[in-house]
């Protein structure tokens, strides 16, 4: 999408005066400085302006933001990084689309929308998973580990085939890496190779998330994965199997039901792949909440998430 703008945005200029050369590079330079000074989160009414504006100029679909000279090279990457995202139909991603552009502009309050996150993963229970998923028709996102085996390929496999994203929660989950910052990169790296060879995806998803959360990490772990062309995602909703094993399962349904209940987008944590009581609450969990006319979407590279750090 990024490239195909780009090119049309510059077609229209061939066929326009020298002025309008003038002013799409005036207005560029603009955007560049204001999103240096004004970061990820860009929210200012001047920016928006300067992006109506070049929408007029170059038809950029509206909602879309703008890019800088540097934000046109970033959009180039974030397509090849989206090559590794999920499979989804035409009604899917057009709202996957519209939803990524109302977090990126901070207007949310429209939407029911909810991530739904599995950590630690894969395991021997990550088919009845896909089955439940399949059976609603609910997309989500697998933050896994590194897991060999054929019963844990064929899992990874599904989880591509199937059109959920499958992310990366670093091969070993070991807390200690983060006083080792190579070492943790490596281990990174070393499940984002794995996930490649037994999948046959070129590219992967480059979504992120930290053995016990980014506030369980550190500034240069955050950073340097950040540096690396992942983004990294904490969440807003708990179930609570992170935290106790004797939880039930009604218990366990209602935490969900409850948090999603609290946000316009949840991003939803739980380890069901891991933990029985959280598998059996996940069906009434799906029924109740799609009933009540929520959204299940997959991430994408280039969503902005839940942070901690
Ligand atoms: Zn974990």
């Amino acid at each position: 999408m990024g490239q195909g703008h780009y090119y049309r945005s510059k077609r229209k200029i061939h066929l326009r005066p020298q002025f309008f050369i003038i002013l799409a590079a005036v207005v560029l330079v603009c955007v560049a400085v204001s999103s240096v000074v004004i970061g990820r989160h860009n929210t200012e009414k001047e920016a928006t302006a300067q992006s109506e504006l070049t929408d007029k100029m170059s038809g950029f679909s509206s909602g879309f933001q703008v890019p800088s000279a540097a934000g046109v090279m970033q959009m180039a990457v974030n397509e090849q990084k989206k090559a590794g995202g999920p499979k989804v139909d035409a009604e899917l991603r057009a709202k996957m689309d519209e939803v990524k552009a109302k977090l990126a502009a901070d207007d949310t309050a429209d939407l029911k929308v909810v991530f739904f996150t599995f950590d630690d993963g894969p395991s021997e229970h990550t088919g009845e998973i896909l089955d439940l998923l399949k059976k609603y028709n609910i997309k989500a996102t697998f933050f896994t580990n590194g897991r060999e085996g054929k019963v844990m390929e064929e899992a990874y496999q599904r989880i591509v085939k199937e059109g959920h994203t499958l992310a990366n929660h670093t091969w070993s989950h070991q807390y200690s890496l983060y006083n080792s910052p190579d070492a943790f990169y490596a281990d990174v790296e070393k499940l984002d190779a794995y996930q490649k060879q037994v999948t046959g995806l070129k590219q992967t998803s480059h979504l992120f998330r930290f053995p016990g959360g980014s506030a369980n990490a550190n500034t240069t772990c955050t950073q340097g994965i950040v540096n690396r062309g992942y983004n990294y995602v904490d969440w807003n909703v708990v179930c609570g199997d992170g935290t106790s094993n004797s939880l039930s399962v009604d218990q366990l349904t209602q935490n969900f039901i409850d948090g999603v209940h609290k946000h316009n987008v949840s991003t939803v944590l739980c380890h069901a792949e891991q933990k029985e009581n959280t598998r059996k609450a996940l069906e009434k969990t799906f029924k109740t909440l799609l009933k009540e006319g929520y959204t299940f979407l997959p991430m994408e590279y280039d969503m902005e998430l839940p942070r901690q750090l």
